[in-house]
């Protein structure tokens, strides 16, 4: 096996794996709220991001809500006008355009980042904060088991993850039986919040695309 190369992108995984829930949700959560900030300061006004915007006919649900967390009132306005502009009533009665381009700067994000996972798969500080944190939500699993090559991957990551479900049903059980007036309000936030963690582990996180 050649060395691993500790490059930038292993080191945004690791940090990743080490908070938590997923990390392949969080990496892609920040990835795409820093393009739509540097949208937003630079590119609102640029010819080229304003066809490829207006082609799309703005961002698909998920992006657009996204889009207005940042409550960029001027911005959204300049970008939305835009289109309303050029495609008017034609918007109402046909809504489809090219693909969301955040959507498809996420799936580029996506394997890119699983392309890192598998190459540093051998570096055991990576393979211990994997295993000891929150772990791959079900969703990027599937997306690994699909992109990875290295069948030996593969295998750990689904060993991995399959144990880790376990112990999240029996925190959820613990978390159950610490409603039971007879037992003792679970003092540990882990117990607590087991039932967010059981939605995360199976659906991925909020804002993060499916990708099944
Ligand atoms: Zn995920
Ligand atoms: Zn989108």
């Amino acid at each position: 096996m050649p060395p691993i190369d500790r490059h930038m992108p292993f080191f945004r995984l690791l940090d990743a794996a080490r908070q938590p829930g997923c990390p392949l949700c969080r990496l892609i959560r920040a990835h795409t709220r820093r393009q739509l900030e540097s949208i937003l300061y630079e590119s609102v006004n640029d010819v080229g991001f304003r066809d490829r915007w207006r082609a799309a006919r703005g961002y698909c649900h998920r992006h657009a809500w996204i889009l207005a967390e940042f409550q960029d009132a001027l911005g959204t306005a300049i970008l939305y006008e835009d289109v309303i502009a050029f495609y008017g009533a034609r918007l109402l009665t046909d809504g489809t355009g090219a693909k969301c381009p955040l959507c498809r700067a996420e799936a580029m994000d996506l394997d890119d980042r699983i392309a890192v996972l598998e190459q540093s798969w051998d570096d055991d500080e990576l393979r211990a904060a994997l295993e000891a944190g929150d772990g791959l939500c079900g969703p990027h699993v599937r997306a690994v088991l699909r992109q990875v090559r290295r069948a030996e991957v593969r295998e750990a990551l689904l060993r991995v993850s399959a144990a880790r479900l376990q112990r999240l049903a029996a925190e959820l059980r613990q978390q159950i039986d610490s409603c039971d007036y007879q037992h003792a309000p679970p003092t540990d936030e882990r117990i607590k919040h087991a039932w967010r963690r059981a939605i995360e582990q199976l659906v991925g996180c909020r804002d993060v695309p499916p990708t099944d």
